[in-house]
């Protein structure tokens, strides 16, 4: 399905061409890594692009070759608007539905450029006239990969491959999900012999932590609750919590894996407050069978892949835990 895709796309690149390229709002490794290594293989080959980033984005990703240039929509609007309406191709990359980049979504709605979407999420939107999407596939980035690989190999280096090496270990967990294949690890394989530093990787994601951090994560865990007698947990965090902890950005990211690691549990939730945007930010997370793209989807607004997904509730955090905890008594059967 790719090398169709590819083709396709790289014959649009014949001549110059204007790229916008975008990740989801609150972006993770896999956008970042994926939007970045794509913005690198374009520029190598004479095009212009610019990645434009919803939101902010969290300290532990601003090392990645070439985010310096990341434009941010919240502080740099206008700019932002003009590359778009100025472009001649427009990438989303993992996400797969308009609302994820949502107030941005707009004006993608408005241009006339060609749209392009690569992304391994659930059900897709009929927004791309492009269009590489397979949810069996553990991250964007591994995806991405395949494209450039078939496209131009020799256009891929060694901060192409940092980048992609970055979204391919964040999503699979550190190459511990169900999604790994033996192909995951030919394409990390082949992405270390350009020079990758995979040790130095590891440690600037996950050993980069803020004191404050680490006291966040004891509340959350001294705030996990069972649903008895269901092998199912979620944990909370209010906003007076996240500001005893002085929490910045991205802080939270992780917390809610932790109640997967408890004996027989199938799901684990964290509901986060944000008082500022009015919302209860939810993750999910699953093991198993237990659906949680579509849970999300069902009861929260959200959605995902079936073991990780995310929502979110308009609703005080308190009646956002009832709902959750009905809602998880609604599906028992599931979960026992
Ligand atoms: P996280 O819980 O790490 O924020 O997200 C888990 C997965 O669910 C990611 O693949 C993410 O893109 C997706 N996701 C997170 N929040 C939402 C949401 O509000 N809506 C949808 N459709 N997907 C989400
Ligand atoms: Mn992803």
């Amino acid at each position: 399905m790719f090398k169709e895709f590819t083709q396709q796309l790289s014959s649009r690149f014949d001549s110059p061409q204007q790229c916008v390229i975008l990740p989801h709002k609150n972006p993770d490794g896999d956008a970042l890594g994926s939007t970045l290594a794509l913005a690198h293989f374009l520029k190598n080959k004479g095009h212009q692009c610019h990645v434009i980033s919803p939101n902010e984005y969290p300290t532990f990703l601003s090392w990645l070759p070439g985010e310096e240039a990341i434009i941010c929509f919240t502080k740099e609007e206008e700019k932002a608007i003009a590359l778009i309406d100025n472009a001649s191709v427009i990438f989303t990359l993992d996400f797969n539905a308009l609302g994820r980049i949502a107030p941005m979504d707009e004006y993608i709605k408005k241009s006339s450029a060609l749209k392009v979407m690569i992304d391994h999420h659930e059900a897709p939107q009929d927004y791309a006239q492009l269009r590489y999407s397979n949810p069996a596939l553990g991250s964007t980035c591994e995806m991405v990969y395949n494209v450039l690989n078939e496209w131009d190999k020799a256009t891929v280096n060694k901060d192409i491959g940092t980048c992609l090496y970055t979204g391919i270990m964040t999503d699979s967990g550190s190459f511990r999900f169900p999604s790994t294949t033996a192909t995951t690890h030919k394409i990390v394989a082949s992405l270390l012999e350009l020079g990758v530093n995979h040790a130095e990787i590891h440690q600037k994601i996950y050993d980069s932590y803020r004191f404050e951090r680490l006291q966040l994560l004891g509340i959350c865990l001294k705030n996990l609750r069972r649903i008895e007698p269901l092998k199912a947990v979620y944990t909370s965090l209010s906003q007076n919590e996240l500001n005893q902890c002085d929490f910045k950005k991205g802080d939270t990211e992780g917390f809610v894996n932790y109640g997967l690691s408890l004996e027989g549990i199938k799901l684990a939730v964290i509901l986060i407050e944000n008082k500022q945007e009015g919302i209860i930010k939810m993750s999910f997370r699953s093991k198993g069978d237990f659906d949680v793209n579509q849970f999300a989807r069902n009861y929260f607004n959200g959605g995902g892949h079936i073991n990780a997904a995310g929502g979110a509730s308009h609703e005080s955090l308190e009646t956002t835990r009832k709902k959750l905890e009905q809602s998880i008594l609604d599906n028992s059967k599931h979960l026992q």
